[in-house]
């Protein structure tokens, strides 16, 4: 979503400034920013510090703060940073051409982090020549997991109009656009709250019939709200991926009740067979908090069992960390660091196993690749995914970039594919 916004700040502003690589030639600096996890928001304050020095030199040049730290922090971000030209909230993004002019005419420090009950009017534009899209159908969430600040930051769920998406996907498509991804908090609850019933699995049929569009991907989906209807999606609806990011959070009954979560484990698994029975191959990746107040070995046990169970090609893991304003942090059977860092090291090893076996069930087969540019590791190579996610890199000429081939695996890694271009 950060990616999403940080895109639509480039684009809103795309007539007053171009991007630049140099923060010395910068005229404005916007730090885009997440408060998910306490780490995070340090960063942007030793970032913020490291920036001193160049705004002494450049004190024309305009330095914000936007996202969740920007809306969490508010005027306490611009007391604790002299240097500190704006903040902007999560929905300041939209305000931002306004906020820029505002504080060159007024030369006053200025905060925005005020929240609308309506969707901000997103510009929904694409950058040229891109690809791939990220399209939020969606903002905020009404779960207030006890551990989550996504509620207080991002404000109460309000879904966008579906002509606006079908819009901005079909200008994207226009463009030469080949991937969507659609972005929520919580994408099965979309529909709630607008005017005309439709639900999320609708709103993909809708999509999947454009025109060009060749991948349709989404997250972030909660398991309690997979319905029946949504997992017969990924059999029925062409352009949707065979790849779902199902957040389980923990295996534990007690910890996902403390949680808030609204499902046990076997309600979990499941919707996991039930995918797996519709869309056989389907890629399956979750995320996973350690250390949630409460937490025993055995809990912890659980949820390496249900990895196990639930087979995850890939996972997204983290030590708890206490927000601020969330019910968790104020829980009073807070798990040392040291047993967090002992047991994320242990549910590391876990899933490192089942990502490699996950790659090499794949040795051999013939796969689509859509062709996103060079590798990371080896810029002479092409890289690209697979439906299912996985990122695999092989010999090829660059006119392929922006092209769907095929490729044979040949050989699996922990975090990648290796792969022969096929010839026909
Ligand atoms: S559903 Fe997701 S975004 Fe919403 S409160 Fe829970 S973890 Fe946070």
């Amino acid at each position: 979503m950060n990616v999403y916004d940080s895109e639509q700040m480039a684009l809103i502003l795309g007539q007053d400034y171009e991007l630049t690589e140099r923060a010395e030639d910068a005229d404005l600096y916007l730090i885009n920013t997440c408060s998910i996890r306490r780490k995070s928001e340090e960063k942007v304050l030793s970032l913020l510090g490291r920036l001193k020095t160049l705004k002494q030199e450049r004190p024309q040049m305009l330095l914000g703060v936007g996202g969740c730290v920007a809306q969490q922090e508010g005027a306490r971000l611009l007391h604790k940073v002299p240097h500190l030209d704006l903040v902007f909230g999560t929905q300041g993004v939209y305000r931002l051409p306004e906020l820029l002019r505002r504080r060159r005419e007024t030369n006053r420090r200025l905060v925005d982090t005020a929240f609308s009950p309506e969707l901000p009017n997103i510009c929904g534009q694409s950058l040229p020549g891109a690809l791939q899209k990220f399209v939020t159908i969606m903002q905020g969430c009404d779960n207030y997991c006890t551990y989550c600040v996504v509620p207080y930051v991002r404000g109460p769920e309000r879904s966008r109009p579906v002509a606006d998406i079908v819009r901005e996907v079909e200008v994207f498509l226009g463009q030469g656009g080949r991937e969507v991804t659609l972005l929520g908090q919580n994408v099965n609850s979309y529909g709630r709250g607008l005017a005309g019933e439709i639900t999320f699995p609708a709103l993909l049929g809708r999509l999947a019939e454009l025109p060009g569009l060749a991948r349709l991907r989404f997250t972030t989906s909660h398991p309690r709200d997979l319905s029946e209807e949504l997992i017969r999606g990924f059999a029925e609806l062409p352009p949707l991926c065979e790849h779902i990011h199902l957040p389980v959070q923990s295996g534990a009954n007690q910890i996902l009740a403390r949680m808030h979560r609204g499902y046990r484990r076997e309600d979990y698994l499941e919707r996991v067979s039930r995918l797996r029975e519709a869309c056989p191959g389907i890629a399956l990746s979750t995320d996973l908090i350690v250390g949630f107040p409460g937490e025993t070995e055995s809990d912890f046990q659980d949820t390496l069992r249900l990895m196990q169970e639930a087979a995850f090609d890939g996972a997204f893991f983290f030590k708890y960390s206490p927000r601020p304003q969330t019910a968790a942090a104020a829980f009073p059977d807070q798990v040392p660091e040291s047993v967090k860092t002992e047991r994320l090291a242990r549910l590391k090893e876990v899933q490192e196993q089942l990502s490699l076996a996950s790659n090499q069930r794949l040795l051999g087969e013939v796969r689509e690749v859509l062709v996103e540019g060079f590798s990371k590791l080896e810029n002479t190579q092409l890289s690209g995914r697979l439906r299912s996610n996985h990122v695999v890199n092989f010999d090829g000429p660059q006119e392929l970039i922006g092209q769907m081939v095929r490729v044979r695996i040949k050989r699996a890694y922990l975090h990648s594919l290796g792969a022969l271009l096929c010839e026909d």
